[in-house]
């Protein structure tokens, strides 16, 4: 596996790059973000280790403009700041994991592991079926580049049918996907939402499959 860790202070990548070769990883180091940058997008690294506060750009940054660019590399995190808010920017930037300086470097490699065993597929920051796009950190739905105005509920069973679009999806996974009471859910509430989200985005985008559930097509 091969590592690209983006760390200008040194010391602290030296002693990265040491640790982790030691684990049998094979390890570069960039000491500021735009050659970070340019080695995780073309260096076919396995993972990136970045810190958030470099000279040139970003962390945040550097991450941002990967993901722009379909580049799914996992990347980790890593930053002397603390508040729950820098974890969110990071996290909703598109990095995979957070940790906060000073970190265990037992810690790093259990998180490194996992994000390895993760692999890189595509983790779009925002979702898209044809002309239908649905972004989940702004909660905002748009057709053909127009605002869709939903219900929170409407919202909720088009989420889980774009992140699955193509696929069938059945009535009993909407319900207890989206619906955290089925004690109190009337039976055919999906098939009445079904209704309301085909008004909104168009009958022929969410299909009936007789028998086994529905299909939303791009
Ligand atoms: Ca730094």
């Amino acid at each position: 596996m091969r590592l690209l860790v983006v760390e200008d202070e040194a010391r602290l990548a030296r002693a990265l790059q040491r640790g982790l070769q030691a684990e049998g990883f094979a390890v570069d180091v960039a000491g500021d973000g735009s050659t970070g940058m340019d080695l995780a997008r073309y260096g076919g690294y396995d993972a990136v280790i970045l810190d958030v506060m470099l000279p040139g750009l970003s962390g945040y940054q550097v991450v941002r403009r990967l993901r722009a660019g379909q580049c799914w590399v996992p990347v980790l995190m890593l930053s002397a700041k603390d508040g729950e808010y820098d974890q969110a920017d990071g996290l909703d930037c598109g990095a995979d994991d957070y940790l906060t300086k000073p970190f265990s470097y037992v810690v790093l490699l259990a998180r490194l592991r996992a994000l390895l065993r993760r692999g890189a597929p595509r983790r779009p920051t925002v979702l898209v079926a044809g002309d239908l796009s649905l972004d989940p950190a702004g909660r905002q739905v748009t057709r053909g580049g127009a605002a869709v105005d939903l219900t929170a509920r409407e919202y909720a069973v088009l989420e889980y049918l774009i992140r699955r679009a193509g696929q069938v999806v059945s009535k009993t996974e909407l319900l207890d996907h989206v619906w955290d009471d089925s004690v109190d859910t009337a039976p055919n509430a999906v098939e009445v939402y079904i209704g309301y989200l085909r008004r909104k985005i168009g009958r022929d985008r969410l299909q009936t499959i007789r028998g086994a559930g529905y299909r939303l097509v791009g």
